[in-house]
């Protein structure tokens, strides 16, 4: 399992909470763990908490990581991570005092005696380590942090024997490596080495390569690979990217060293990592997020059920996007994630008949966890197909792995013996026939509609019938809306691949990986309408969000903020701005404007006086969020 910051690192007082997420994992057939960093002295930490791992009196703390993973058969390192100019917290350091475009304070350039100081500190970072337990620790060089800022032109200006060549510039990371090695003795050295920058100023090829063999020379048992430094402009890990987009980096460096080297970067499914081991692109597969998703992932593969995986779907909304929002990370499609003490494992102590009416992600993740409780559920949908939002969501660019993890879900519900029943609209009566003990309604929401003189326009029509497919959109296309699906059908219709996935040379081409980045030619004429002032985009996953800023740039989609809806008429949209009035001509007008609940049922169940358990958009719509929705429905489910 890959390093992943928890935001646990932080809070010692909960490390009970860490060891449980990691001995989840270690169950689960993880051969070998990497804990989320920690740094080696107090200008390292990453943000202006604790989050050091120096003193002996720490030792304590970490066994309540170690043991736990001991105890169900695992193996972990320490991460030892020195944040350098990423620090989020006034005393940043780095080899020189250049800012990063995503800090705001400018480093202090290091001394050559703090340098010094700083090597000994991830020495006796990793004798701590060994003494609480680890196997060994990992050591980060990738991803832009102190070491990258070290081996990088683009961050280390120096002139002394730390600053210049390539060998002096290496001489940091190798010193650190020889430090660790000498007072670890045999424990485990796992290097993680920038297999590929992606900043202009970071390591060539070449270099790369250099470095590789010369951490191999002075003691790295292995290689994991990291791809991108945080401010590169180039996506690595979001949806976007198409699956093992950056095998090839990781296969250069297998070709110069002898140690295991390790794929990682967007490979979230077993087949995929079986692909990369037989053709011998890597020795090992390093998945973080994955693991997150389902941390039983190794041994339903081992089991040959690899279509039992929870699958993660890149979002980021509740792994990255929490940690930069300083809150402990969770896993939008496992609640259950960094959050195990929260969910039981147990049998119910008796089954009941449970109905679930509306399979959305809320109605799925509640049928789920009650079956595997041992309840007999029983699952309505009336749309032909499961899925829900998560369904019209697949067909965004970007956002295809929706569609795997519905596929996933379905052999999920199967497995735990939940009858799915598509195509079949219940209603109050037909639900008390069946004399259930529990009915949850996740009946979610209806896409609102917009009231203004002409809006019963046949160009008008809401996002869901875009998405779905039973409307195709004309040439001139207006969107109202500027929230998350107004991004997403803005998107949808400018690039139209219609669920297809970007080839790894498309994106490539689009980011300027190898060359110029060149942007998609835009399938339509689209412009973007909201009603309340300032930029776009700023609701967006903080991860992800400027992804999508970018793309819809590059595809001339125009943006209109504080506008006034006046009517629709055959010229078009008109609106009202706050210095004119502007017509928007439009073939289609796509609104997006929010969703409303749909609680028909639940309201007439409970005005027959019978209890019923309501979640997900079905209970509140305003804030409707595939996050949330999932985690109330699996609470509940499982608490039921
Ligand atoms: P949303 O983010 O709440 O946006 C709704 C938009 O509709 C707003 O821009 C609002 O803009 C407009 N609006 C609201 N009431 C209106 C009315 N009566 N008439 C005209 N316009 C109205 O909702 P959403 O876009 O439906 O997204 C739903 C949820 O899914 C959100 O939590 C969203 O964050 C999430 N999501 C996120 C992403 C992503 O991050 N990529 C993608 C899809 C969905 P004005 O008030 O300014 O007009
Ligand atoms: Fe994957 Fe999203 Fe879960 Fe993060 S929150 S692990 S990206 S599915």
């Amino acid at each position: 399992m890959g390093s992943m910051h928890t935001g646990l690192e932080c809070h010692p007082d909960r490390f009970d909470e860490l060891g449980r997420f990691y001995a989840e994992r270690a169950k689960g057939g993880a051969g070998l763990i990497v804990t989320g960093g920690f740094a080696p002295n107090f200008a390292g930490r990453m943000k202006n908490e604790p989050g050091t791992f120096e003193r002996s009196d720490q030792v304590k703390d970490h066994k309540k990581i170690v043991d736990p993973v001991r105890a169900a058969g695992g193996r972990i390192l320490l991460q030892i991570l020195h944040a350098g100019r990423y620090g989020y917290h006034p005393a940043v350091v780095a080899p020189s005092a250049i800012k990063s475009p995503i800090n705001r304070d400018v480093p202090a350039e290091l001394t050559s005696d703090r340098i010094e100081e700083t090597i000994r500190n991830y020495a006796t970072t990793a004798c701590l380590a060994i003494e609480a337990g680890y196997d060994g620790v990992e050591i980060m060089g990738s991803e832009g942090y102190l070491i990258s800022e070290f081996l990088a032109p683009r961050t280390n200006h120096r002139t002394d024997e730390w600053g210049g060549s390539l060998e002096n510039r290496g001489r940091f990371p190798i010193a650190v490596v020889k430090a660790v090695r000498a007072a670890i003795g045999n424990a485990i050295i796992s290097y993680r080495i920038s297999a590929l920058e992606l900043v202009e100023g970071g390591l060539t090829q070449d270099e790369t390569l250099w470095l590789a063999k010369e951490v191999e020379k002075v003691g790295a048992d292995c290689l994991s690979t990291g791809i991108g430094w945080h401010e590169a402009a180039v996506p690595t890990i979001a949806g976007a990217v198409p699956h093992a987009a950056f095998i090839e980096s990781t296969r250069r460096l297998k070709e110069v060293v002898k140690i295991p080297v390790a794929a990682s970067n967007r490979i979230n499914l077993a087949e995929d990592a079986a692909r990369i081991i037989s053709d011998g692109s890597a020795d090992l597969v390093s998945m973080a997020r994955p693991l997150l998703a389902d941390a039983d992932f190794v041994n339903k593969v081992g089991r040959g059920r690899s279509d039992l995986v929870n699958v993660c779907i890149a979002c980021n909304q509740a792994c990255l996007d929490h940690y930069f929002t300083d809150q402990v990370i969770t896993c939008l499609v496992n609640p259950r994630a960094a959050r195990e003490n929260e969910f039981s494992d147990t049998l119910a102590k008796a089954a009941k008949r449970v109905a679930v009416v509306g399979a959305g992600v809320a109605g799925m993740a509640a049928a789920l966890e009650a079956g595997r409780r041992g309840h007999h559920v029983t699952l309505f949908e009336s749309a032909p197909r499961i899925g829900g939002q998560f369904a019209l969501a697949a067909v965004v660019p970007g956002k295809e792995d929706y569609g795997l993890s519905l596929k996933s879900y379905e052999a999920q519900l199967a497995d735990a013996g939940v009858e799915i029943k598509t195509g079949v609209t219940v209603d109050r009566e037909a639900l008390k026939r069946e004399n259930f003990d529990e009915v949850i309604v996740s009946t979610g929401v209806t896409p609102r509609l917009i009231d203004i003189p002409g809006a019963d326009d046949p160009r008008i029509v809401g996002y869901n019938k875009i998405l779905d497919g039973t409307v195709r959109a004309g040439e001139r296309v207006v969107i109202i809306g500027g929230g998350g699906i107004g991004h997403d059908v803005a998107l949808f219709l400018a690039m139209e691949t219609n669920g297809r996935r970007q080839t790894r040379e498309e994106f490539f081409e689009r980011w300027g990986i190898n060359g110029k980045s060149k942007a998609h030619p835009p399938k339509r004429q689209i412009t973007m309408v909201k009603r309340s002032p300032g930029a776009f985009g700023r609701t967006l996953g903080k991860s992800t969000g400027w992804i999508l800023r970018q793309e819809l740039k590059d595809l001339k989609v125009r943006q209109i903020a504080d506008a006034r809806y006046l009517k629709i008429d055959r010229e078009g949209l008109h609106i009202a701005l706050p210095d004119r009035n502007e017509v928007l001509p439009a073939d289609t007008i796509v609104v997006c404007a929010g969703q409303d609940s749909d609680r028909r049922i639940a309201d007439a169940i409970a005005a027959s006086g019978q209890t019923v358990h309501v979640i997900g958009g079905a209970r509140l719509a305003g804030e409707l969020d595939a996050k949330r929705a999932i985690y109330e429905g699996a609470i509940l489910g499982n608490r039921i």
